[in-house]
């Protein structure tokens, strides 16, 4: 007797999966659903592979607008888009949501930790690692407590809890002294992010919150910008640094260079300028974009596999972006050492897509060989309304060019046609009105930093095996 919704093989052939009747498909892992991760897994569609991409986030994010749902213009949809949504097409790609924690080598096993705490082994015949970076305090994580960094939508989310409610306890503060510290933003790092989020917060307090308040006056909010460097935006150039400087300090940011932090608290830090004297900022709201250090996890894979990390933990790899001696194991984006590449998405998604038809190449003769040879397409960063900077190879340009520019890379890059629309909606009536509709954030906390799910019983939680890609 024949199961008539059973697929058969040459169906599931036709939609680009693997065979169910292969004894053993060629199984890949992909650690990441950021820009490498995705790129790889959209690369490896049309290949005779089993595809499983864990990651312990549900959804790809679009992290180069975070401070825009960060600061309430765009909501957390428009900049996350579904894993699952995003790949549903992509037939011989399987999403698993958990924490990969090891890697066993010799088995050829991803080592996962599942929402709870159960393990979850997932064997690899090829592994992408692209995991991305996490904020680095310096050596200083204590500041973490004081000063949330920008690199997840849970950060974004905090950010936006404490701007907004910086604002509503100014507006109760019991005296002068309380009002003016909680008008006090104090943003560390004046690289993109930053910067972004300087003319971001002036932008809100003079425009956005200008007529909402009866006794405060939220265009009297100080905000500071501190970095050691001699200028903002410094890896744009002289010439870009000094028009965003000037941009800034038109819309009333406070630029501090040459300083150093030199402590995080409660009621804000403490700073040592060039001449090497420590001031202290009262400041209702410290926010940290200064540096980047690669995640525990790339540790644990350099270690397993001997490869080298230079200073920020990123791995170093070969020419195809492969570990030496480790042909199997690939890795790229952030997190990955080659060449002096930036942390930018345009290395993470070439690396994705080349790494993806390396591997159809190995296994079909068609997709890409050679070395990975990386295209330098510039790079963008938003100061205001109007005011942005590019830099592609030898030209650069600012002012309201630079920022239609600006919205024209972020429109074709946004993952998914809905949030291009939503995304394209919003920006019209922010741009035009002032308007910020997504405000909402909560002044409780939901159970910070715990699994939504108690692990379970330990007879569910032995160690499990499965294939993968599911099947
Ligand atoms: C605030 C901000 C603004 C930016 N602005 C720009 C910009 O304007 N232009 C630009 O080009 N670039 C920008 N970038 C940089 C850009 O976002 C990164 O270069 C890009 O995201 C790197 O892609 P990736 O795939 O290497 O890592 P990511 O996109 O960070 O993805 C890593 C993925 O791995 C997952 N992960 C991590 N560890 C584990 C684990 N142990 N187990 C399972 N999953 C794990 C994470 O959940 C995440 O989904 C910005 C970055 C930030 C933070």
């Amino acid at each position: 007797m024949t199961d008539e919704s059973a697929p058969t093989a040459a169906a599931e052939r036709e939609r680009g999966a693997h065979p169910s009747a292969d004894p053993a498909p060629h199984r890949v892992v992909i650690i990441g659903g950021g820009f490498g991760g995705l790129f790889a897994a959209r690369a490896l569609r049309h290949a005779p592979v089993q595809v499983t991409l864990v990651d312990r986030a549900a959804h790809h994010l679009f992290q180069p607008l975070l401070y825009q749902m960060a600061t309430g213009i765009l909501s957390e949809g428009q900049i996350a888009a579904p894993l699952r949504s995003v790949l549903k097409r992509h037939r011989n790609v399987n999403v698993e949501l958990a924490e990969v924690v090891d890697i066993d080598v010799a088995s050829r096993n991803v080592i996962a930790r599942r929402v709870g705490g159960a393990e979850l082994r997932l064997p690899y015949d090829d592994l992408i690692v692209a995991v991305g970076m996490q904020q680095s305090y310096f050596g200083h994580d204590e500041y973490a407590e004081f000063a949330p960094g920008m690199k997840t939508l849970a950060d974004a989310l905090n950010i936006r809890r404490r701007v907004y409610s910086a604002f509503e306890m100014a507006g109760t503060a019991a005296t002068p002294t309380e009002q003016r510290r909680w008008l006090t933003f104090a943003l560390v790092g004046a690289g993109p992010t930053g910067v972004e989020l300087a003319g971001q917060l002036r932008e809100l307090a003079s425009k956005s919150l200008h007529d909402e308040f009866r006794h405060l006056d939220p265009d009297s909010a100080r905000v500071l910008l501190f970095d050691g460097g001699p200028e903002p935006l410094a890896a744009f150039g002289p010439k870009l640094s000094k028009k965003a400087a000037a941009v800034l300090e038109r819309q009333g940011v406070e630029l501090h260079m040459h300083s150093r932090v030199t402590a995080v608290d409660r009621d804000g830090l403490v700073v040592r300028d060039a001449s090497g004297t420590e001031t202290r900022y009262h400041a209702g709201t410290v926010l940290w974009t200064a540096g980047v250090a690669a995640p525990p996890i790339a540790d644990k894979i350099a270690a397993a596999t001997s490869a080298k990390q230079d200073k920020l933990g990123r791995v170093e790899v070969t020419a195809n972006l492969t570990i030496p001696d480790h042909p199997e194991i690939s890795v790229i984006g952030d997190v990955m050492s080659l060449d002096n590449l930036p942390g930018v998405a345009e290395v993470a998604m070439q690396g994705g897509l080349y790494t993806g038809r390396r591997i159809r190449y190995e296994l079909t003769g068609h997709g890409a060989k050679g070395p990975f040879r990386y295209r330098d397409l510039g790079s963008a960063a938003y100061i205001s309304r109007g005011q942005a900077v590019i830099s592609v190879s030898r030209l650069r340009f600012a002012g309201f060019a630079g920022w239609l520019s600006w919205l024209f890379i972020h429109i074709a890059f946004l993952t998914g046609y809905r949030n291009r629309a939503g995304a394209v909606m919003t920006w019209a009536l922010a741009f035009t009105r002032d308007t910020r509709r997504e405000r909402a954030f909560m002044v409780t906390t939901i159970n910070t930093g715990q699994d939504v799910f108690v692990a379970p019983p330990a007879s569910d939680s032995a160690e499990q095996e499965r294939p993968s890609g599911g099947s």
